[in-house]
């Protein structure tokens, strides 16, 4: 179909947060209260730590501030895959962090098993299926990427299965595909809107108090209690967390770390049984190509097909705003990549069409740490790979405010940060060339140019 047709009538919103199961928000922070731990944010980040902090010490009190809806940001608008990776993948993780990779590893593997498990305690139902993910190659170059690490993996003893063209093809039917390697265990698929709903519910019974519509626009520290005004109210807090993604920081220093990039994404109309067997896709993976940009796609409960990723888009200036989330060229690209991967769908047309915005930094992987003597920790940078690790990071924020020295603490992917962006305008002209060589190596067989093998070389990068 021509992709023109097959948006035609696509609403202009998040999938997952279109439906009547969407909770109506709950009330704004109206007068002064105390807590012993604010959370700000009410995306995973927010609420991991919330429920989680409750969980260690049922007896403090907990605050939670939104300054919106729960999850309506990047929470409520991804692909829903939830990975075990707390790296932004293997590759990256043994870049940069080759000593403990290992660790790293299993780390992130009881992670993913911790939220299953959460998720069977209290009821959650997000329609988690711990299908894995296929990473597919559709370039020659993109298979060599995939072998290279085999040996570490089964040294890890990690679940990855390397597969032919044949192989490859059986799972998922494209005659794009080359070779894959399916990650069998290490991420689950997710409706990711209706697990943070399915949190929120959670705190809320172990007694977590949530505001919603209360953005925090200061804090101010009095040498014991922190205060966090909101428009209508003050929490005077004990301790604090932050959660708050890529948006403006409370913390000012960590505006040098955070880019935000827009990302985006469809979701077609449900697929006919004709449709689905003409697919195959019986194991429900998530899949991923190999390209540096890269595509990401999954089926719903009622067999949509979600395709997003592969432009990675900063705007210069490096504003958040709400017209970003809408960019018609990215979604004519990406139908028309659909149709290429799937041509025997070529009458299935697209419902939604969105995007939202990832709190990227230059390690591709979060970084954690305190400010106000202790009394206040923070966790940002998920670089587009936050559903999973965000609980990592969440228990890392719970570790260091009660000064325990964990596993976790003593990671030097804990105690190193990223090296900051540049200021603007030099952040931009950098950014804009960064994304430029990307796309011009996926046209010449993922050759690297100077400016790319430079930064590899100074551990920088760009990326959704
Ligand atoms: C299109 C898209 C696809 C993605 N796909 C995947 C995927 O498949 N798998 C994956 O692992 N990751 C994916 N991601 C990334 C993932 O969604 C994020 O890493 C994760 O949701 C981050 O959660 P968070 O809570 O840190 O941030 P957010 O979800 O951005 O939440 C931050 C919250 O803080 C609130 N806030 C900010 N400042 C304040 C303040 N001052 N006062 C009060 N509240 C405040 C905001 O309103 C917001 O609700 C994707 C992201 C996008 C945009």
């Amino acid at each position: 179909m021509d992709p023109l047709k097959a948006l035609a009538d696509a609403e202009r919103k998040p999938y997952w947060l279109d439906t009547p199961a969407r909770p109506e928000p709950l009330k704004r922070l109206i007068g002064n209260t105390r807590a012993d731990l604010v959370v700000v944010g009410g995306g995973f980040s927010g609420l991991w730590t919330a429920l989680m902090a409750k969980e260690r010490d049922p007896g403090q009190d907990v605050v939670l501030l939104e300054g919106r809806r729960i999850g309506w940001a990047a929470t409520g608008r991804n692909g829903g895959f939830c990975m075990a990776t707390l790296t932004h993948g293997l590759p990256n993780g043994l870049d940069r962090w080759p000593q403990d990779i290992g660790r790293l590893e299993r780390m992130g593997v009881e992670n993913l098993d911790e939220i299953e498990q959460t998720l069977r305690r209290y009821d959650v139902d997000c329609s988690f299926e711990r299908t894995g993910e296929l990473h597919v190659a559709t370039e020659p170059w993109q298979l060599d990427d995939l072998s290279a690490h085999l040996d570490l993996i089964r040294d890890l003893g990690l679940d990855y299965v390397p597969m032919d063209q044949e192989q490859v093809r059986a799972e998922v039917n494209s005659p794009t595909y080359l070779g894959g390697l399916w990650e069998r265990s290490g991420c689950a698929m997710v409706d990711p809107a209706r697990l943070a709903w399915g949190l929120r519910e959670a705190c809320l019974k172990v007694g977590v108090r949530i505001y919603e519509r209360s953005p925090v626009r200061s804090l101010d520290d009095n040498g014991v209690t922190i205060d966090l005004r909101t428009p209508y109210g003050v929490a005077r807090a004990a301790r604090v967390a932050l959660g708050t993604g890529v948006f403006p920081p409370l913390l000012k220093r960590l505006k040098h770390f955070l880019v935000p990039v827009y990302d985006y994404a469809l979701m077609t109309e449900p697929m006919s049984e004709a449709q689905l067997a003409s697919v195959g896709w019986r194991n429900r993976q998530g899949v991923g190509d190999s390209g540096n940009q890269f595509h990401y796609y999954r089926l719903t409960d009622d067999n949509r097909i979600l395709w997003g990723g592969y432009d990675a888009v900063y705007y210069n200036g490096g504003q958040v705003k709400q017209e970003y989330e809408q960019r018609d060229e990215t979604f004519v690209k990406l139908a028309g990549h659909f149709y290429d991967t799937f041509p025997q769908l070529s009458e299935l047309s697209f419902t939604h069409r969105w995007g939202g915005v990832i709190d990227t930094c230059s390690r591709f992987s979060a970084f954690y740490g305190q400010a106000h003597g202790g009394r206040l920790a923070y966790a940002v940078g998920y670089t587009g790979m936050g559903v999973g690790a965000t609980r990592f990071g969440a228990n890392v924020m719970l570790d260091l405010l009660s000064g325990e020295r964990t596993e976790r603490t003593e990671l030097a992917m804990v105690r190193e940060k990223p090296i900051p962006f540049p200021p603007e305008p030099v952040r931009s002209g950098v950014i804009q060339f960064t994304r430029w060589s990307i796309a011009q190596a996926d046209q010449h067989q993922g050759r690297r140019n100077l400016w790319l093998r430079t930064l590899d070389r100074m551990g920088l990068g760009f990326d959704s």
